[in-house]
């Protein structure tokens, strides 16, 4: 199969379209977390293979909740096996990962991102509405050691938990975990709240440490920093401050099969029925869907946002 380049290597796949996490910043508020949609195994693993045929090296699996998922383990496998280059990590937030990182690693997971906004346990019933702080510290714990990778990311919301990050990056360099402040996004249901949004330069200055930039990859969405004290790397994703689309190269598959060219764009092929056709009608499509990305940045803060897919479809 010839491969479409440097705009194709990255591939987020959110396997279903609820959580066990109801965070008011993510979820549109008129969603339950009861469960809708859960991408069938054997079409996700031809979809996965298809896409790694025309250039996709590295495939994330988010949600939703991806370890909701009962064929996760076994998706993890079969990515993993594609090619000796293919990376496979997770995106969770932690809360079942005290029992699942073992079989992860096993089935050779080599990264996990956990989400982790707050510290206090008050504070997480409120932003997430379950009780639920001390299994995520264990999750991340569990994970550490076992999963190659572990990294913390955490959406910095005014007035909301920015008042933590000097205790979020301790925690962090406690564990010897990178940690990643993410600027809170417009997204559906949510996109009216300008008063949550906080530059990441903010979180930065507020840090009491000197951070040197380090040299990353183009197409990173984190810029990543070091400083003399810590023993870990501290990232922020500046999406609404600083746009990093010119060399994105990423592309988001939803639990109902759709492939999106970007997490702001409503532009989608439905790539599970064009398996039935074949895989050139998938090249044809992917080929039209990645000539048509318009490498927009996210949108700005307070701008309308009812035409945007929602942060649990779309796995952020
Ligand atoms: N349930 C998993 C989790 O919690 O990591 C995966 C899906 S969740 C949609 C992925 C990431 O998107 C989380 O780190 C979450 O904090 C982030 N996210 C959700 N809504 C966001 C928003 N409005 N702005 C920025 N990040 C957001």
């Amino acid at each position: 199969m010839t491969q479409l380049g440097d705009r194709l290597r990255y591939l987020r796949v959110s396997l279903l379209n609820y959580c066990n996490l109801s965070c008011f910043y993510c979820k549109p508020a008129t969603r339950t977390c009861r469960q809708t949609g859960t991408a069938d195994i054997s079409v996700l693993t031809e979809a996965i293979a298809t896409l790694h045929g025309f250039g996709v090296r590295k495939v994330r699996f988010t949600g939703g909740e991806p370890t909701l998922h009962k064929e996760l383990i076994s998706l993890v496998k079969t990515t993993r096996s594609l090619s000796e280059d293919t990376y496979c990590a997770l995106t969770t937030n932690g809360l079942l990962l005290s029992k699942l990182a073992g079989p992860l690693a096993e089935a050779g997971l080599n990264s996990v991102n956990i989400s982790l906004d707050t510290l206090q346990p008050e504070r997480f019933r409120q932003i997430t509405g379950v009780n639920g702080l001390d299994r995520v510290l264990d999750g991340i714990r569990a994970g550490i050691g076992v999963i190659p990778e572990v990294k913390l990311n955490c959406v910095m919301m005014k007035g909301v938990n920015d008042d933590e990050a000097t205790e979020m990056v301790a925690f962090a360099d406690d564990l010897g975990v990178d940690i990643r402040f993410i600027e809170y996004m417009p997204t559906r249901g949510s996109g009216t709240r300008q008063d949550l949004y906080i530059p990441g330069h903010q979180v930065m200055s507020s840090l009491p440490y000197t951070l040197t930039p380090m040299p990353g990859r183009r197409s990173l969405a984190a810029r990543y920093y070091r400083a003399d004290d810590l023993n870990i790397r501290v990232g922020f994703i500046n999406a609404v401050s600083h746009s990093f689309c010119a060399h994105c190269d990423r592309i988001r598959l939803t639990s109902d099969g759709c492939l999106y060219g970007c997490l702001f764009s409503g532009q989608k092929i439905n790539l599970f029925e064009l398996l039935t056709h074949g895989s050139a009608s998938v090249r044809y499509s992917l080929k039209q869907l990645l000539d048509s990305k318009q490498y927009l940045g996210c949108p700005k803060i307070g701008k309308p946002t009812e035409d945007l897919p929602s942060f649990v479809d779309m796995g952020g």
